[in-house]
């Protein structure tokens, strides 16, 4: 299937490469280039600083290559250090791709991230997609994922000497320039099922009314698949189908995490290995909770459980019918008081008042799912995310931690989504990252950009 293509800026698609010295950047500009028509090379009037040939193959057309000087820290060493950076930086404005090139043998450190930084301020708000190209990754034994973090829109390992890796690359500039999609039937349709058919789990303590709230969201829809306990591949699994609003979805009945008769730290236990099998193939769990009788450690215990697996949490106050009878104000009271004290650490998750028994809230219920999956699957643009870093993130104090090292941070990346994923770069190993700074990049990511019910992966990355 022919995906969207990126129109040049000029007669021809041109590509930049950048990087720091001798991380074989020449060597890939002449894998690159080395066809039997290189029809333009090198320029007059353009100097030593910068490499330019237009050349024209059978996969990739005709395409502009430009290799500028290394820039970065060692590179401006060099005598003509400051006008390589400066002739690098024109360069960039007129690329449609910029190929970022390290030395992928070696982890990522100051110089890259400083190159990764200035690549945001030259490349300011031109949306210039920025490629990752490890080189000189031989072997499976060099592991370029320290670069991979970066977050930037590809990442490639090759070996340009060896000629290891650069056919995918050529493939996905063929991809971006021609709509030559590469991919295989199988490919595109098990990523189309992913988004068309989430599951959702639905979980909570012993009789808070699980499987009749389940049968009231399911209303008429059409009840594909019912696994009867023991008798199917997963006894704990029901799963239904459901078309509700447009949206295939999955709902897994966890209504076998239930073992009648064992103690409640049994049923927390029992719950918890099979929901970290279950989690594994799912999206969403929606936690139904007992409005009637309030929140117990149980009920914040199994939504704690879901985000650790990395689910995006709808908190359910079912039973909400008897919480509206005149006599209510005691549970009430209850409910307000177990609530605020077991469910603070969710604050942010979707609560949606619910009857299993009346539909009450069923509407709300779909509405809160789809708001989390989408914003589960949300990628920040990564100016957008580069600016909350500069503004609101890298200003605010870190505490100064028990060595007495001030705390600098770089960069901050999203490196994945569903759930989402972010990498801060500092000078401080992981460990030395104060809880209530992780806390603060959290709820300010949480602040901007949403993530409603959505747990938040947060890695720290020492690069000094
Ligand atoms: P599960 O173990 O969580 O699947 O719970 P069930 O769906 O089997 O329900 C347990 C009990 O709670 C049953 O007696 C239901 O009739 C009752 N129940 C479920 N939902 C509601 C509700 O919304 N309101 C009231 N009043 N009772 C409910």
């Amino acid at each position: 299937m022919a995906s969207k293509t990126l129109t040049p800026k000029s007669e021809f698609p041109t590509i930049v490469l950048v990087g720091p010295t001798n991380v074989g950047k020449s060597a890939m500009f002449n894998r690159l280039t080395r066809t039997r028509t290189a029809i333009v090379c090198d320029r007059p009037g353009v100097t030593v600083d910068r490499h330019e040939c237009v050349a024209e193959s059978p996969d990739l057309g005709k395409m502009k290559f430009i290799d500028t000087g290394g820039v970065g820290a060692e590179a401006l060493s060099h005598p003509l250090g400051k006008e390589i950076e400066r002739a690098a930086a024109v360069a960039l404005k007129t690329a449609d791709i910029v190929l970022f090139v390290v030395d992928g043998t070696r982890e990522i450190g100051n110089q890259e991230l400083e190159i990764a930084q200035w690549l945001r301020r030259n490349l300011g708000k031109l949306e210039t997609p920025v490629w990752l190209v490890a080189n000189k990754v031989d072997s499976k034994k060099h592991d370029a994922q320290s670069y991979f973090a970066l977050g930037l829109d590809k990442n490639f390992s090759v070996s340009a000497e060896h000629d290891i890796g650069v056919m995918e690359l050529r493939d996905s500039l063929a991809e971006i320039f021609l709509g030559n999609s590469t991919k295989t039937q199988d490919e595109e349709t098990s990523e189309t099922e992913k988004v068309k058919a989430p599951r959702i789990l639905v979980l909570g303590r012993p009789n808070v009314g699980k499987s009749t709230l389940l049968n009231q969201i399911l209303g008429e829809e059409r009840h594909v698949v019912s696994s009867v306990p023991g008798t199917t591949r997963d006894p704990i699994e029901s799963s239904f189908l459901s078309h509700a609003k447009g949206i295939d979805w999955k709902l897994v009945d966890t209504a076998g995490l239930r073992q009648p008769g064992r103690l409640e730290r049994d049923v927390e236990w029992v719950a918890r290995e099979k929901l970290k099998e279950e989690a594994r193939f799912a999206d969403v769990a929606l936690v139904v909770l007992d409005s009637n009788a309030g929140i117990t450690d149980l009920d914040a215990s199994i939504a704690g459980m879901a985000l650790d697996f990395g689910l995006s949490v709808v908190l359910v106050f079912n039973k909400w019918d008897l919480m509206t009878q005149s006599d209510a104000s005691d549970k009430w009271m209850h409910l307000q008081r177990t609530q605020d004290l077991k469910l603070e650490f969710v604050k942010w998750c979707p609560r949606v008042k619910a009857s299993g028994l009346t539909g009450k809230g069923v509407k709300d219920i779909v509405k809160s799912l789809q708001k989390v999956l989408s914003d589960r699957a949300h990628r920040v643009q990564t100016s957008k995310l580069n600016e909350i870093f500069e503004k609101k993130i890298r200003i605010h104090s870190h505490p100064i931690g028990s060595r007495g090292r001030p705390a600098k941070f770089y960069y901050l990346s999203q490196v994945s989504s569903s759930p989402p994923e972010f990498v801060l770069f500092s000078n401080l190993p992981s460990r030395d990252v104060h809880f209530s700074y992780r806390r603060f990049i959290s709820n300010t990511l949480r602040k901007e950009f949403g993530f409603s019910g959505c747990p938040i992966k947060l890695h720290f990355k020492n690069a000094s």
